[in-house]
């Protein structure tokens, strides 16, 4: 191709692009006008297509709400800390984050489901610790909680969470579970109402000491193991993507 023609196909490729831009921005401009703000279809492309995927990671409790504790073990100080880590573990890949609080402060579940929403995340994680109050000594391990139906999409989320943290070697796996305690056809509320696949994970009992281990002198190599879980699953979810 002689310059001439190349810097013509040069041009006609930069005015191809202008004119995608400028035809996107006033779409958006004419979405936000219409509904008052930027609705959620302009923010999951702009999420997943523009600036890859976003995840969102809940600390479960905070403030007010302490959680379970035992000792000197309190949920909500535990599930903060795994969480950042997985943020920092997240983001440190390119992998975009929002947290559903970053600090002590008291949450509600609506503004919970809302962060994620609004963020139009792919994938939701929440974060708990569990709590054993019977008389068997041995009670421990991970289980990760989705919806009962499978219908959230979250169960093969669960699946690679759950294996990275079985990798560890130090995890007892109790496995993934649908529904919630209570009942095992109603979600607990965060899966319920989350848009994207979405799930719990209970990060082993406060009332066992060998899972007392993962949350602090392998802290950082549990939270490493949740994040190539979500990592792994990311990459299938991309896979699939380009392939249909
Ligand atoms: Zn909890």
């Amino acid at each position: 191709m002689d310059r001439q023609k190349r810097r013509k196909k040069s041009s006609n490729l930069h005015f191809a692009l202008i004119w995608t831009a400028v035809l996107a921005a006033s779409l958006v401009g004419i979405s936000i006008a219409h509904y008052g703000s930027v609705p959620s279809w302009a923010k999951a492309i702009r999420g997943h297509f523009l600036k890859g995927p976003v995840i969102c990671i809940d600390a479960g409790h905070g403030g007010d709400d302490t959680g379970a504790s035992s000792g000197d073990q309190i949920e909500k100080e535990q599930t903060l800390k795994i969480a950042q880590l997985v943020a920092d573990d997240l983001e440190s890949d390119g992998i975009r984050v929002v947290m559903t609080r970053n600090d002590d402060s008291t949450t509600s579940l609506e503004s919970r489901v809302q962060t994620a929403n609004d963020a139009g995340a792919l994938g939701f994680v929440s974060i708990h610790r569990n709590m054993y109050n019977g008389t068997k000594t041995d009670v421990k391990g991970v289980e990760i909680w989705t919806s009962h139906d499978g219908e959230a999409g979250g169960t093969e989320l669960a699946r690679l969470v759950l294996k990275r943290l079985t990798d560890t070697g130090y995890v007892t796996s109790r496995g993934i579970k649908g529904g919630s305690m209570d009942d095992p056809d109603t979600d607990y509320y965060v899966i319920r109402n989350t848009q994207m696949p979405s799930i719990l994970i209970e990060l082993g009992f406060l009332s066992s000491e060998d899972d007392r281990a993962m949350v602090e002198e392998y802290a950082d190599v549990t939270a490493r193991a949740i994040a190539d879980g979500i990592e792994d699953w990311i990459s299938e979810q991309t896979e699939t993507e380009s392939t249909t």
